[in-house]
């Protein structure tokens, strides 16, 4: 098969698997990369590494840098990310009403703790991953940990909350319902970029 072809059919399928966030981070200028390859990967050994180190300009915000290191054989990933303008310890609160705010930028280094009250709670620890994103990103990134707990929990009534929570972060991805997003960051290095999020100290 055609080369163009086959990229376009995986972009394709990448691109029904998370669309608005796709669209978005290409909206984002990429001003340099630099990448090195066939680096030796501490998790198989192999000489397939790739390190990454980006810089972007979020419209509205200014500089992110994006490193990121990715093994091609045993598919070992992490990111992180970082602010130009690096700030003491912060705390985002962005009170998600409508549709219109799944498309709110959200950068998250791996220092933040994500918090939805009354839903979830999710600490860095030691995979802690950072990305840029925007709200719907991160409401389908909370929805597949709540995903992943319930297939795995044996527990009828936990796996009935899970199903009640998940309804009600489809209804909030539609715009049919509130909820309340929190980023905590003790790096400075995470952000949600909009008008309607309050910045304070955590
Ligand atoms: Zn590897």
């Amino acid at each position: 098969m055609n080369k163009e072809l086959v990229k376009l059919i995986l972009f394709g399928i990448f691109y029904k698997a998370f669309p608005k966030e796709i669209f978005l981070n290409s909206e984002i200028l990429s001003i340099d990369m630099t990448e090195v390859k066939n680096q030796l990967c501490s998790m198989c050994g192999k000489k397939t590494m790739e390190l990454r180190e980006e810089e972007r300009e979020v419209p509205f915000f200014g500089k992110v840098y994006i490193f990121s290191v990715t093994c091609t054989s045993c598919k070992y990933h992490k990111a992180d990310v970082e602010v130009t303008d690096k700030n003491e310890p912060c705390k985002y609160t962005l009170e998600i009403d409508g549709e219109e705010d799944m498309k709110i930028r959200v950068i998250k280094s791996s220092q933040a703790t994500v918090k939805i009250p009354h839903v979830i709670t999710i600490e860095p620890g030691t995979a802690g991953t950072g990305y840029i994103s925007n709200v719907e990103g991160i409401l389908k990134r909370v929805k597949h940990v709540i995903e992943t707990a319930r297939d795995s929990g044996e527990d009828k009534s936990a796996r009935k909350k899970a199903k009640k929570l998940l309804r009600k972060l489809n209804n909030v991805i539609w715009g049919k319902e509130k909820l309340k997003l929190i980023i905590v960051d003790p790096s400075g290095n995470s952000a949600i970029v909009s008008e309607k999020a309050k910045k304070s100290k955590p």
